[in-house]
């Protein structure tokens, strides 16, 4: 049975005397701790465990995700995470390993990094990768580190003070940029959805450090011109990063180290299909070319002739991004699902990704616009534009009442360049049947918004939380709480 409304915090519901304790507390603990760490008053709820038990099945009950319903948000590749990977990441020998292992008892660990680490860069091209990076963001700061480190070795450092980022760009490009004190100038795309080479001639110069770019773009679209891009960046001195979130459309077909990339990062929390939402732990490994190897954050995996060892004595390393060895159990999963597909698995998960996403594309530009409307790599960009103009239901509303229908909402308004977008990647993992029934359900969506659209303003009418005040929630969260 579904049970609607909130649900009562345990802090609200205690009963004092409640809690049976089925094992009898060991001895007066309070007597072996100092005085000083000791609280006089602890309230916490009391209550059965059976009532505990229910609580919180009730709100795993609740929990929207891959295992659950279909995800199809763009630029997150919400694929299936294979539970082989968890298995093996919970081996006890990994598991339980300590960060201060020395070197000689954790060869089976190293192993795995260096494994991954090999794997990465052969299939992306690059000379090397560090792992020690825990996101995507965290990927692209490392990156403009180690660009900053060999400008600063070539006597560049003052010099190189842009980043040039397309107005396609997913937000933590220009935020990553701009922390580290760069100005950020943005390069307008063409009629094509692509990066304008004219405006980048004009963009790019003695200042420039580095480009920034996504390939296939934010819009899904294949950058075609990417060589002369990167010829002109180059040219200028400048170095090229390829934001490799996405690289779901990549693997098997083409390598960011043979269109010119320098620097790159990839979410292993995305393409490798690593858990990820709710901000938990992710994996953000940073591939460089062959001249940038010596910047590399330490520690890195070396082979010695006595084995695997972690090198952290390298003069010209920007230092560790990370403690210890980073998220090493997404290391694990990362390395399964790289093995357990090999180069052909992987090659056709980038094609069936590409299939799915121009299976939706073609479906649906039969009743939303698709304004770039071309063959897309693994996700593509739609716009409620005309359903807005015509009854003022907006890519929100229509975002809202898929969410009455099962399906999560699609990214929106992003990328800023398509007003009343919607961007849609339904990622290889999903069967005909799935990409059938939501073409379905996102048609009767746009019915109703043609013949009723109040309905849409109100929805979603069947979650457990009816529609929010989006600014309200973004601008004043209220997450604590307070014992009154
Ligand atoms: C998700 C994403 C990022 C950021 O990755 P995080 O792990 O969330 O920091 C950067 N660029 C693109 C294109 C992305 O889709």
């Amino acid at each position: 049975m579904a049970h609607h409304g909130p649900i009562p915090l345990l802090f609200e519901t205690g009963k004092s005397g409640r809690a049976r304790r089925y094992v009898a507390p060991m001895g007066d603990a309070a007597a072996e701790l100092p005085s000083e760490v000791l609280r006089t008053r602890l309230p916490l709820p009391e209550h059965s465990e059976l009532d505990v038990v229910r609580h919180f099945t009730r709100l795993s009950q609740r929990t929207f995700g891959i295992d659950t319903n279909f995800y199809p948000l763009g630029s997150c590749t919400m694929k299936y995470n294979p539970r082989v990977n968890d298995t093996l990441a919970n081996l006890p020998g990994f598991r339980e390993l300590h960060p201060y292992t020395p070197d000689r008892y954790a060869q089976g660990a190293l192993l795995v990094m260096e494994r991954l680490e090999r794997a990465l860069s052969s299939l992306f091209g690059m000379a090397a990768f560090t792992l020690n990076p825990a996101a995507g963001a965290h990927g692209e700061l490392t990156a403009l580190l180690i660009a900053r480190a060999a400008f600063a070795a070539r006597g560049e450092g003052e010099q190189r003070t842009t980043v040039i980022v397309p107005d396609t760009a997913h937000g933590t490009n220009p935020a990553s940029a701009a922390m580290l004190g760069y100005r950020v100038v943005s390069l307008p795309s063409n009629e094509r959805g692509r990066v304008s080479l004219a405006a980048l001639r004009e963009i790019v110069g003695p200042t420039t450090a580095v480009c920034m770019m996504t390939n296939p773009n934010t819009l899904g679209l294949f950058e075609d011109e990417i060589r002369a891009i990167a010829d002109t960046v180059h040219a200028a001195g400048g170095l090229m990063y390829y934001d490799g979130a996405n690289a779901n459309a990549l693997m098997g077909n083409a390598r960011p180290g043979e269109m010119g990339f320098d620097l790159m990062h990839l979410n292993l929390h995305k393409t490798f299909s690593i858990p990820h939402g709710g901000g938990g732990a992710g994996a953000g490994p940073v591939g460089v070319a062959a001249s940038l190897v010596p910047y590399l954050p330490t520690p890195v995996v070396e082979r010695t002739t006595d084995g695997l060892r972690l090198a952290f004595d390298r003069p010209q390393s920007i230092g560790p991004m990370r403690s210890f060895w980073s998220n090493f159990a997404h290391m694990v999963r990362a390395l399964a699902y790289v093995e357990a597909n090999g180069i052909e698995g992987l090659t056709r998960v980038s094609q069936l990704a590409v299939l799915n996403a121009n299976y939706l594309r073609v479906l649906l530009r039969d009743v939303l616009e698709v304004p770039y409307d071309e063959p897309c790599r693994h996700e593509f960009v739609a716009s409620a534009q005309r359903l807005k103009k015509e009854h003022g239901v907006r890519a929100l509303d229509l975002a809202k009442a898929l969410l009455d229908r099962g399906y999560h909402a699609p990214t929106m308004y992003f990328p800023l360049l398509v007003p009343e977008c919607l961007m849609i990647e339904p990622t290889e993992t999903e069967s005909k049947e799935t990409l059938d029934a939501f073409v379905e359900a996102f048609c009767e969506v746009i019915a109703l918004a043609q013949r009723d659209p109040q309905r849409l303003f109100d929805a979603p009418e069947c979650t457990v939380v009816g529609r929010v005040d989006e600014t309200k929630a973004a601008r004043e969260p209220d997450l604590r709480w307070r014992e009154r």
